[in-house]
């Protein structure tokens, strides 16, 4: 039997596997970049459905199209809840979305420290957002393993976000006890600590391992869930940590106009669990 020759779109399509039996594709209509970085192999492609996507290792990290999702929910039920962010500090987001949201909030500082200087070159050319928040005086940009950073950093900060890759690859170190021990130094009083916590579709045990641990370093420490329409599942988790402010309580207040997701009603709403999510995380 001959072999069937893949179609031209066939070929053109990028599959990320969530798991060994079910996965996302896009068809690209180009593949703009392509390289393997000194940390991963990075990829941005264009898409009909969501413009342009950045894959790190094969893994979706953003779209054009649906990155509000996820980045509105990642930077705003902290920075909402928090009565004065002046100092923030990002860990990863080399695409510079959570950087983005941050901006919009009247902060002194944003220090970014990034481990991979090609993340953020490839993301400045092929997404919009990213050169604009950039040449903000507020930027520090650094580059960085947010883990020696945070080691070597004197400094103190009222947020700081955890914008992370899964837990593979330079980004494992960034999902580990020993890490938030060395954040929770750098906090400032009335500090929080928020970041991406996985699917709680295909990711629960590492969500488990982080809700333990999390939950006896902090007097609060919450799980929070939002749809992300290109992430395993299309729901994502978040955590918020602080040993001072109850985002049920502290309720998100000053909310920057413009949003595309975030509001008061869904900040209430997100740290509503489901019922499988609840019992996992006790
Ligand atoms: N939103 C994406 C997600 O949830 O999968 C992640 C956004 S961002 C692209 C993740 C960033 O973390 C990447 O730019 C990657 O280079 C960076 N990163 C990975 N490990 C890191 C580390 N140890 N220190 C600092 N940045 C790191």
């Amino acid at each position: 039997m001959s072999k069937r020759i893949p179609s031209k779109e066939e070929l053109a399509e990028f599959r990320e596997f969530h798991t060994p039996s079910c996965g996302f594709f896009f068809r690209a209509k180009k593949h703009l970049f392509s390289e393997k970085s000194v940390f991963q192999q990075i990829d941005v492609i264009d898409t009909d459905s969501f413009g342009r996507v950045l894959f790190l290792d094969g893994l979706v990290q953003t779209t054009e199209k649906d990155e509000f999702f996820y980045h509105e929910m990642l930077v705003h039920p902290a920075m909402a809840s928090h009565p004065k962010p002046e100092e923030v500090l990002i860990i990863g987001g080399g695409d510079g979305g959570a950087l983005k949201e941050v901006l919009r909030y009247p902060v002194k500082s944003t220090t970014m420290a990034e481990i991979d200087a090609m993340v953020i070159e490839v993301c400045e050319k092929h997404f919009p957002w990213l050169a604009p928040v950039r040449s903000d005086e507020r930027v520090e940009l650094t580059i960085a393993d947010g883990s020696t950073f945070i080691q070597e950093s004197d400094r103190e900060y009222d947020v700081i976000l955890i914008d992370s890759s899964d837990p593979v690859g330079p980004s494992a170190v960034l999902h580990q006890q020993e890490f938030f021990w060395r954040l929770k130094d750098h906090l400032k009083p009335a500090g929080i600590i928020a970041g991406q916590a996985g699917s709680p579709i295909y990711h629960l045990a590492s969500l488990r391992e982080k809700s333990l641990f999390l939950s006896q370093m902090f007097k609060f420490s919450f799980f929070y869930v939002g749809p992300v329409p290109t992430y395993p599942g299309g729901t994502w988790s978040y955590f918020f940590v602080s040993d001072e402010i109850n985002p049920l309580q502290d309720a998100a207040k000053d909310i920057p106009r413009g949003l595309q997701y975030y509001n008061a009603e869904i900040h209430r709403a997100a740290f509503s669990l489901p019922a499988f999510l609840k019992k996992e995380l006790g």
